[in-house]
């Protein structure tokens, strides 16, 4: 079996020249088809941090002049994120360290009692976060109305009840596949819900405004977004992260505190949205991920996603040619997905495979259950029992595979 090769491909570039993949006329150059993971950060973003230097100053802290200057940098990130996914007015975006820490941060702000609705198929930052909340988890649906109809369902079958969170991924980290994000979100207002959007692997890709959506949080990382690694974004309704207590309690988060004749400590805490943001906050980071913001949005996403989509097409095609090699999909072969993509290979331990692709071709993937564990599991008909996330034994040809390879790219870069 031989694995299939691509002609070096230029893509449209922001800022500078790259040509992916891979492997030409028998030639190895390293490739990382890893994005799904971190995606390479843009030379611009890195110019545009390099050129904050000067300004570089403490930020909501000072009164000198590159204090102020920094603090003004900071909150201009804010509102080009605040611009990019499309906000209302009186949403708040709150800058983290990562979606797994925004979703974290939301689980921490729901309200008493709040029932929380999540598939079987998500990424484990968007399963996990909820366990102090009453969570149900939905099973994983084989086509996008049947997603819609599984959260119906389960809405209408728990009715009535006082707060409730859908939380949802708009693109699988596993098979790339677009979830029926709109309609997930008219069905949780149907019945009273919220719904927070897992943007991770979504918002590299095609354009996220929780207006359009209809989303009312949207959480997403820096470093898949074409900027460094270290920051990410919680966006949306005001109303839950106000009432909440801090994420973190310490200095910038508090509005005034004040020692009592009983010897305790008064605080109140801000209202906006630094009552999350507690400590020296990354400016760089949120910094980093404006100019990414920026970078996506000149580029045009119509521009990005006709690229991906050639892409994806390219790969596909690729991948079939090889008997051995079956996709993943919950959905269907056809579904549309972003540059993601996984698969197993008939005969051969998914981690060999990928090793063997990088040791041999250049070509860096990923191996394993990519941190959705229910998801792979479902896909490959596999019992939970008999696997962890690395080292699963070799299947046998004809056997089910344990454990599966992923490669994922974008036309970002
Ligand atoms: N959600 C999805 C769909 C992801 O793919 C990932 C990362 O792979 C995450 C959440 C977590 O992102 P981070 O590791 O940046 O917190």
């Amino acid at each position: 079996m031989s694995v299939p090769t691509a002609a070096a491909t230029p893509l449209p570039v922001l800022g500078r020249d790259v040509t992916v993949p891979l492997v030409t006329g028998g030639e190895v150059a390293y490739a990382a088809l890893d994005y799904a993971a971190s995606a390479p950060a843009l030379q611009r973003v890195w110019d545009d941090v390099a050129a904050y230097a000067p300004y570089y100053g403490s930020v909501h802290r000072g009164a000198g002049y590159l204090s102020q200057l920094s603090t003004d940098l900071f909150e201009n990130s804010r509102r080009t994120v605040a611009e990019f996914l499309g906000c209302r007015d009186g949403d708040q975006v709150v800058f983290t360290r990562s979606t797994t820490d925004s979703l974290n941060l939301l689980a921490g702000a729901l309200p008493a009692g709040c029932r929380v609705f999540v598939f079987e198929t998500e990424h484990h930052a968007s399963l996990l976060p909820w366990r102090d909340a009453d969570v149900t988890c939905l099973d994983a649906p084989r086509t996008p109305a049947q997603a819609v109809e599984t959260l119906e369902r389960a809405l209408a079958a728990r009715e009535p009840y006082g707060p409730a969170l859908v939380c949802v991924t708009g693109a699988s980290n596993v098979t790339g596949e677009l979830w029926p994000v709109r309609e997930l979100a008219a069905a949780a207002h149907a019945h009273g819900a919220r719904i927070v959007l897992d943007a991770a692997q979504l918002a590299p890709h095609h354009p996220v405004s929780v207006t359009d959506l209809d989303a009312d949080w949207v959480a997403f990382s820096g470093h898949k977004l074409y900027a460094p690694f270290g920051a990410g974004v919680l966006a949306g309704r005001a109303d839950w992260l106000r009432e909440a207590e801090p994420y973190l309690a310490g200095g910038g988060a508090s509005r005034s505190v004040s020692r009592r004749a009983d010897g305790g400590v008064d605080v109140q805490w801000h209202d906006s949205a630094a009552r999350h943001e507690a400590g020296s906050p990354n400016a760089i980071g949120a910094y980093a991920i404006a100019s990414a913001c920026k970078a996506l949005t000149e580029a045009g996403f119509d521009t990005l996603v006709a690229r991906e989509e050639y892409l994806i097409g390219k790969v596909r095609e690729g991948l079939a040619e090889v008997p051995e090699v079956r996709v993943l999909s919950l959905f269907g072969d056809d579904a549309p997905r972003v540059g993601v993509l996984s698969f197993v290979v008939d005969g051969w331990n998914s981690s060999h495979f990928a090793a063997a692709l990088s040791a041999e071709y250049g070509i860096g993937v990923r191996d394993g259950l990519f941190c959705a564990h229910p998801l792979v599991r479902t896909l490959l008909g596999s019992d939970p029992e008999t696997q962890g996330e690395c080292g699963a034994p070799q299947a046998a040809p004809g056997e089910k595979s344990l454990n599966a390879i992923r490669v994922s790219f974008g036309a970002g870069t």
